[in-house]
């Protein structure tokens, strides 16, 4: 059993999209826990510190602390891998068909959801949103 972290990001949240991509992942992964919070621009920085110095990140950091996210933990067999292949490509408009991000995604900044990427990542990046839990 394998533990993952999707975001639903303030994106998302805006277009009023959060019941409509739990109930995508609802029926694949038993889910743990649901936190909606705005991380702080240090937070989000952290977060994706990985990608620290790219033309992108000072962008993607102040659109992760804008507003509101909704951080959902799921767990399930192979839940890692299976959960990238129901989110899709980075860019929505790459993303295959019937995807989150090709569903409700809108660009390449602002494509509605995160997921981690490895067994490493969801261990790191569980905590923004459920102290108490780990991988
Ligand atoms: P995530 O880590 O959010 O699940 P990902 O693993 O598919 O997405 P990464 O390469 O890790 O993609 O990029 C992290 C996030 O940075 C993307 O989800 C997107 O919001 C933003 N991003 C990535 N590439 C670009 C880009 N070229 N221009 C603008 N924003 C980008
Ligand atoms: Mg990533």
């Amino acid at each position: 059993m394998q533990r993952t972290l999707l975001i639903i990001k303030p994106d998302a949240v805006k277009k009023k999209v959060i019941g409509k991509i739990i109930s995508m992942v609802e029926k694949e992964f038993a889910i743990r826990g649901i936190c909606m919070k705005t991380l702080t621009p240090e937070e989000a920085k952290k977060f994706y510190k990985v990608h620290e110095g790219k033309d992108f990140y000072e962008g993607l950091v102040e659109f992760m602390s804008s507003s509101p996210s909704v951080g959902v933990l799921l767990e399930g067999e192979n839940a890692i891998y299976r959960l990238r292949e129901i989110v899709g490509a980075t860019d929505p408009k790459k993303a295959k068909p019937g995807t989150i991000r090709s569903l409700f995604g809108t660009n390449i900044r602002f494509n509605a959801v995160h997921a981690s990427d490895s067994p490493e990542a969801a261990k790191y990046e569980i905590p923004f949103y459920f102290p108490n839990w780990d991988a």
